[in-house]
């Protein structure tokens, strides 16, 4: 579990792309949330929304994280209104550990959406 202080991560690929030491194009940004193409779209949209306070992943989340969870459900909602998926629908997806292939160990909510997607995942 992170510690409430840790907040940015030196070596997070994510935090990195936050503080834009590594260059993305921003879709949608706030106070607490950041929005930029997934780098290996497996949609016509595929967005990663992240908090900027590191988290590992959902399980490491505490209640005390209730307003983070907020930004970044509604922060998704304005990526998909800015992405035109509102109306068709699109998929919220947070993978935790090996068996969801969870490669980045920073949290986000991927975005996904443009055509019809199956169900269930492989
Ligand atoms: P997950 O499997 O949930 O950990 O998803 C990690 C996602 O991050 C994958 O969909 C990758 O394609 C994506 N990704 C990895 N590196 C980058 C990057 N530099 N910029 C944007 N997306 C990335
Ligand atoms: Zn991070």
């Amino acid at each position: 579990v992170t510690s409430p202080e840790q907040t940015v991560q030196p070596d997070c690929l994510f935090c990195r792309i936050i503080s834009g030491e590594i260059p993305s194009s921003p879709v949608y940004e706030t106070e607490s949330v950041y929005a930029f193409p997934d780098i290996r779209p497996v949609g016509p949209t595929h967005v990663l929304v992240v908090p900027k306070v590191h988290r590992r992943d959902a399980a490491d989340l505490r209640r005390e994280d209730g307003q983070l969870l907020a930004d970044l459900f509604a922060a998704a909602t304005e990526v998909a209104a800015l992405s035109g998926l509102s109306e068709r629908g699109y998929r919220l997806v947070l993978n935790v550990g090996d068996d969801a292939g969870n490669t980045v160990p920073h949290l986000h909510l991927h975005v996904i959406g443009g055509r019809q997607l199956a169900w269930p995942p492989g």
